[in-house]
Order: structure tokens, then sequence, then C-alpha cells
């Protein structure tokens, strides 16, 4: 599953751009800041290589992958703030 965090997304869509299965499309309605927020409109398609959160420069993304290879760490999180912003 693929969450973006739309009070730390800017809307720079390089996620839509890096995607190599294309899983991005880009909402047409602004949000409350004004960010046109990418969603996971084929999530089927995606892979979960983790391209799109790593390269995210908001670390707005989170896929759910359970070994993220640039951390090497089982379960962790790329944002570990991620989950904890949205439980608060
Ligand atoms: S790369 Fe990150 S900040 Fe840029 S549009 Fe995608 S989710 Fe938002
Ligand atoms: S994890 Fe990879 S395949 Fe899935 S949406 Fe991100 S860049 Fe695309």
């Amino acid at each position: 599953m693929i969450n973006i965090d739309e009070d730390l997304c800017k809307g720079c869509h390089l996620c839509v751009f890096i995607c190599y299965k294309n899983v991005y499309a880009v909402s047409l309605k602004p949000n409350k800041k004004g960010v046109l927020l990418p969603y996971p409109k084929f999530e089927k398609e995606c892979t979960k290589c983790g391209d799109c959160e790593l390269m995210c420069p908001d670390q707005a993304i989170d896929v759910d992958i359970e070994t993220h290879w640039w951390v090497k760490e089982k379960d962790s999180k790329f944002n570990p703030n991620f989950n904890n912003k949205k439980e608060s």
C-alpha cells in the first residue's frame, strides 16, 4: 500500500516522473495548500521498488516495503515520523 502525506507533499511530482511503472496520476483539484497531489491510481502495478519513497524530497511517501534496501533494517520506516504524525 502507498500512502502520501498531504501535509508533507509540496507537489513537485518527482514521484510521478521517477516511477518506472507509471503508478501515479496527479489530482486535478488542489488541496488546502494549493498542491495538486499525486495519488497511486495504478497501485496494482507497483513492484515496491521503493524508488519513489527514496526520491521524494519531503519524505512524504510511505510504501509498504518490508525491508528498505537503503536502510537494511526490517520493518524500518524511511521517515520514522510518518506514522507517528498520522496517529497523533
Ligand atoms: S515527490 Fe514527494 S513532494 Fe514531490 S509530489 Fe511526490 S510525494 Fe509530493
Ligand atoms: S515503489 Fe516503485 S513501482 Fe511502486 S510506485 Fe514507487 S517507484 Fe513506482
